[in-house]
């Protein structure tokens, strides 16, 4: 249960002053629907209203605090205008000016004759001096209320600064005092005050240097924030590992006849990978283990290898992919493989007939299909596994955590192998996961050869035309990435429609193009005509990032490769290079360059290793980012920043073990506060994973 002290904070934000049902839509929009969002909303700004000149003595370009006698109104001739109130004290004059101001509102909130104080940004406008719309105009009486240190608010449409700062120090007035969760000595040593105290300090910041991260109360409330999140993973991690898993042990000797059919030898890292696997496999307790390696390092064929030890042991295995083309290329890759073992594997989309899909149901829930590549549609609830020993789940960019749970859930104790293409920086990894079990693939495979990568100026395009028809002459294919435009599917796609024009004029018939409004049927169409030579050059918007393999391939052009960023274009070249011919890469990019963007293409031309090119991206561009935070799964950080509290990641991390080691059940002292931190930051799930008592 929810400690009674915490229920001021979980009512929802129109229980605030000022907080209607329509500004109480927005803050929802804003921040989150509850009182607690709201104090984990940080101010990112300081306006400092305590500069009080008279008029003369106000500078243009600061903000000023005036106490004025109210003059004449000007209504403006025009909707141009601005509507002006002359204002004045013994030193001089100042106008006042309202875009599309309304007079009767003006003429009560400045009433000719009376004093004001008003606060905002002095001017200069033709010689005069002007403030346009004041933030603030109040009586005198209420002077001291807007002479200070105000904290400026992250916004959005329709909500504005007063409103919401007047709801955030409500809820930071409610928030209760708590017992202390962090370690005592730890604590001591960061000279961090409490948490009620942290709270009230971050919300009323005196000076700039009190936004920066390390600021004791920010590095307080991230520290409680990481340590929320790192204790809940440790608590569901100790709970499953308790919980009953499985044994699975394979003879080998599917794996053998798999491997005889391979025309290549397993790379080092590889076979390392399908030990580790197995050795997790063989143990009773259940397996949560990431597979990480670069695109094209191999990952597939140790994820079918994982799933011969289970079809070895009598199970079952499923590997789900995040697209249907991704699904159907591993079903490919994975055929002749399951072929050659004699192992009867199944392919399980949205888009199988009716008879087909009966089929593959049956056979999954009798048993008599051993393995299953699919989609999505894997956990549905119709499906139904007789023994499902393994799930896989290739994620490529994505941390698809709900979907990975919907199937590990298919039957009791699955072990779980997390495949990804990103090669994720520790501390995001860390932050995601905690003391994640990790298998890496760290070479590539043999015979691969390193890719040419270039930076070529967009004017010398034509020039990249004549080449690309001199290499096609050759047999040789490529691929064309399309520019990204910021938020915008359309014009993505009329750059990427326009290009395919342009080329197909200059190469005619051998110039195909995807794209990701186009039917799943027509993509592949054009895709396999790629694939098998029909088509020389395929122009394409981002949708080939996602695994696409098509080995002839060795060159990749990207249009304005500034607009994309490093995971992206590291995403992107992987596409080529992964067969035995020399690749190029050319990053055709348009001037002037960006500092960051030039930062980026240096780190593209330097190096291949996607675990390097990970860190520099967390490096130029911070955590929240990285990954598009929001819908990548990754825990959804309001108060760590985790470029800038990696340190405090790790503590947190070590304190969570810790605590478990030494109260797996959180029943101290400490451990009851450790609960209240965990309903805090909506860890319930962890909390209930606690024995009773
Ligand atoms: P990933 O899934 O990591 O992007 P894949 O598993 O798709 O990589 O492998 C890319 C290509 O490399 C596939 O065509 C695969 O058959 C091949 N491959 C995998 N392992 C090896 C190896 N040890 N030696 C040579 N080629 C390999
Ligand atoms: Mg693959």
């Amino acid at each position: 249960m929810r400690p009674q002290s915490l229920t001021p904070l979980f009512a929802q934000v129109t229980s605030l002053p000022g907080i209607g049902p329509r500004l109480g839509k927005l803050v929802e929009r804003l921040a989150g629907p509850l009182v607690v969002d709201l104090l984990w909303h940080l101010p990112f700004a300081v306006v400092d209203r305590r500069k009080a000149p008279r008029i003369a003595e106000a500078r243009a370009g600061e903000v000023a605090t005036i106490t004025v006698k109210v003059g004449q109104h000007l209504v403006p001739r025009n909707s141009r205008q601005p509507y002006r109130v002359w204002c004045s004290d013994d030193s001089g004059d100042l106008c006042l000016a309202f875009f599309n101001g309304r007079e009767d509102y003006l003429k009560r909130l400045l009433p000719p004759g009376e004093v004001r104080v008003v606060s905002g940004k002095v001017e200069i406008y033709q010689g005069e001096l002007q403030m346009t719309h004041p933030d603030h105009v109040v009586p005198l009486d209420q002077r001291d209320s807007i002479l200070r240190v105000e904290p400026v608010y992250g916004l959005t449409a329709g909500l504005t600064q007063k409103p919401l700062q007047k709801a955030i120090a409500g809820a930071v007035e409610r928030a209760p005092g708590l017992p202390e969760w962090t370690d005592p000595a730890y604590l001591a040593r960061q000279h961090w005050p409490g948490w009620k105290s942290a709270l009230e300090q971050v919300h009323s910041p005196a000076a700039e240097a009190d936004l920066l991260p390390q600021h004791p109360a920010r590095a307080r409330l991230a520290f409680d924030e990481l340590l929320a999140s790192q204790l809940a993973i440790a608590l569901i991690r100790h709970h499953n590992r308790t919980v009953a898993g499985r044994s699975t042990k394979g003879d080998g000797h599917l794996r053998d006849r798999a491997l005889a059919s391979l025309p290549f030898e397993l790379t080092a890292s590889q076979r390392a990978a399908i030990d580790e696997i197995a050795v997790d496999l063989a143990r009773p307790e259940r397996m949560v283990r990431l597979l990480q390696g670069d695109v094209g390092s191999g990952k597939t064929l140790v994820a079918f290898l994982a799933m011969l030890i289970a079809a070895e042991a009598g199970a079952q295995a499923a590997l789900m992919a995040p697209t249907e083309l991704l699904a159907r290329q591993h079903y490919v890759t994975i055929a002749p493989l399951a072929e050659a073992a004699g192992v009867t594997l199944a392919l399980l989309t949205g888009r199988d007939g009716q008879r087909q899909k009966k089929a593959t149901l049956e056979g999954l829930a009798s048993g008599s299909i051993r393995l299953v590549v699919g989609t999505h549609a894997l956990v549905q609830e119709d499906v139904e596994f007789a023994d499902l020993a393994l799930a896989v789940v290739d994620e490529q960019h994505r941390f698809g955590v709900h979907q990975r749970m919907a199937l590990s859930s298919k039957s009791h104790a699955v072990d779980l192998l997390v495949m990804t293409a990103t090669p994720i920086p520790r501390t995001l990894m860390l932050a995601a996961y905690g003391d994640l079990d990790v298998s890496k693939l760290t070479e590539k495979p043999a015979g691969r050869q390193p890719i040419d990568t270039r930076t070529i100026p967009l004017e010398r395009i034509g020039e990249v035309v004549d080449a690309v028809g001199r290499t096609i002459a050759t047999g040789a294919r490529i691929y064309w990435v399309c520019p990204l435009v910021e938020e915008s599917e359309e014009v993505d796609l009329a750059n990427a429609q326009e290009r395919h024009r342009l080329l197909g004029e200059r190469f005619p018939g051998k110039v195909g193009l995807v794209h990701g409004r186009m039917k799943g049927a027509e993509r592949e169409a054009a895709m396999a005509a790629f694939a098998d030579g029909r088509l020389s050059i395929l122009v394409a918007t981002t949708v080939i990032e996602v695994g696409v393999d098509v080995p002839a391939a060795t060159v990749m052009v990207i249009e304005h490769a500034e607009r994309f960023g490093l995971a992206q274009l590291h995403q992107l070249r992987g596409r080529v290079g992964r067969g035995a011919a020399r690749s190029t890469c050319l990053l055709l990019y348009a001037q002037p360059l960006g500092e960051t963007a030039r930062a980026r293409l240096g780190i593209m031309r330097e190096t291949e290793d996607g675990f390097r090119i990970a860190e520099e991206d967390l490096r130029l561009r911070g955590a929240g980012e990285l990954l598009g935070t929001r819908q990548s799964g990754l825990p959804d950080m309001r108060l760590a920043d985790l470029s800038a509290h990696a340190d405090l990641l790790e503590a947190a991390r070590d304190d969570a073990r810790l605590t478990i080691e030494r109260d797996p059940d959180l029943r101290s002292p400490r451990g009851e506060a450790l609960r209240a931190l965990l309903y805090l930051f909506r860890r319930d799930d962890a909390v209930r994973t606690l024995r009773a008592g």
